[in-house]
């Protein structure tokens, strides 16, 4: 996908700090952290948001699900940890390819504002 932040990132075209990495998916450090450990998770493949998700696609996530278990036990997040994903506008997505953010290290407040 041409002009896509996180298509670039992926490709190793843009930098980033890479925590994990396999041919599905790419998981790399938040560059603006909003919680002591702060990590997105994006598949390699380009999906603009959790609106197109689909039945050809949907085996992305339960991956991703099962990658952010992994980092879990790895990072011992043994006090919670919260997986989020932000869609369209109102949601506050702000860069149009799917991607989980996975924060933990503090009390995260609910609602979100
Ligand atoms: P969204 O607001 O779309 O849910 O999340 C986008 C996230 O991408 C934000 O948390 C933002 O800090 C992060 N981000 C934006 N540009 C970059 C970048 O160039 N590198 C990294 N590592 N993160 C970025
Ligand atoms: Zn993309």
């Amino acid at each position: 996908m041409e002009d896509c932040l996180f298509c670039k990132i992926a490709a190793g075209e843009i930098p980033s700090k890479k925590l994990y990495e396999d041919d599905k998916v790419l998981v790399f450090h938040d560059i603006d952290p909003q919680a002591p450990f702060h990590i997105l998770i994006i598949p390699k493949e380009h999906i603009q948001s959790a609106a197109c998700i689909n039945s050809e696609n949907s085996g992305i996530v339960a991956y991703i699900f099962e990658i952010a278990a992994k980092i879990a036990k790895e990072q011992k997040l043994e006090n919670g940890f919260r997986l989020v994903n932000n869609c369209g506008e109102q949601g506050g997505q702000t860069v149009n390819h799917l991607h989980f953010h996975m924060l933990a290290g503090r009390n995260l407040g609910w609602p979100p504002g």
